[in-house]
């Protein structure tokens, strides 16, 4: 009898609910999108080997300090201990660290890239998020390549204490050599970029980038509004209150951004006339 008839079962994940306008659209069209939303365009956060997927050319990337898993070095327990929620993490968000990072190419230009994670303690840098960044840019450095980093942070790890805020300043010294060597550091911002993270390695980059509506700041605004006991303007550390004041240098939507990209490092780093002559870099560079 049809009014017994079987409900027709929707295979999970066939849907997805936009965090911003609420809507479901289906999450093949949402992925097609770049996980853009198809009805407000809300940029939805993406994990390290998207990104790499979404930017980068087909089968050139190679992995950079994947073996370096996190450990909890202070035995730091509350409710549970952070070594469970380290394995319960892993298994959830499909990725080993806050941080994906290694090298390969983008329309044929060489680069070092990485790329953090939201899902993963959300984006919190502890050793090994900081390991990986410092490996990237010193293999940028060694390779003479650009390094391209996409940043997404609430902050240093607090499971990880001193020693994650030690990666502050580890990155830092380790970005500081590309300038001294010419070699473009590229940023984007992506949404949210917090603390520790937005206070180092990605408020270094020769150009910043955000993506659209990305909430960019140390402090959030419920933090500052309390101490300072006055209203924030309106728009208050979102990528474009922060391109009207000059922090950002640009805002670039999801779909424009591997050519963005392209542009940035035809500009900032042509490649040298060997490629196409066949001499060597080296003997091409004056
Ligand atoms: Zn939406």
């Amino acid at each position: 009898m049809a009014f017994f008839r079987k409900k027709k079962e929707i295979p999970i994940g066939l849907w997805m609910k936009c965090p911003a306008c609420g809507k479901m659209a289906f999450t093949k069209t949402v992925e097609e999108r770049r996980n853009c939303c198809p009805e407000c365009d809300h940029h939805m956060k993406v994990n390290g080997p998207t990104r790499v997927k979404q930017l980068l050319d087909e089968g050139s990337f190679e992995s950079i300090g994947e073996g370096l898993t996190p450990r909890d070095l202070l035995r730091f327990k509350d409710e549970h201990s952070y070594e469970d929620k380290l394995k319960k993490t892993a298994v959830k968000s499909g990725v080993s660290e806050a941080c994906t990072a290694g090298r390969g190419t983008i329309d044929g230009h060489p680069i070092t890239f990485a790329a953090m994670d939201f899902s993963f303690r959300g984006g919190s840098m502890g050793v090994v998020v900081g390991e990986r960044v410092a490996l990237a840019a010193d293999d940028a450095y060694e390779r003479k390549v650009p390094f391209i980093l996409i940043a997404t942070s609430g902050g240093a790890r607090m499971q990880e204490g001193a020693l994650s805020l030690m990666q502050m300043a580890k990155t830092s010294a380790t970005i500081a050599r590309l300038r001294d060597a010419n070699l473009p550091y590229i940023v984007l911002l992506a949404d949210p970029c917090t603390g520790g993270v937005s206070a180092s390695f990605a408020a270094q980059g020769d150009v910043t980038l955000a993506e659209p509506g990305a909430l960019i700041g140390f402090a959030g605004p419920r933090v500052i509004q309390n101490a300072i006991k006055a209203t924030l303007p309106e728009g208050f550390q979102r990528a474009e209150f922060l391109l009207d004041k000059g922090y950002v240098d640009r805002i670039v939507n999801r779909k424009d951004l591997r050519k963005e990209l392209v542009t940035l490092l035809e500009y900032l780093a042509p490649m040298p006339a060997a490629a196409t002559t066949g001499e060597t870099a080296a003997e091409a560079t004056p």
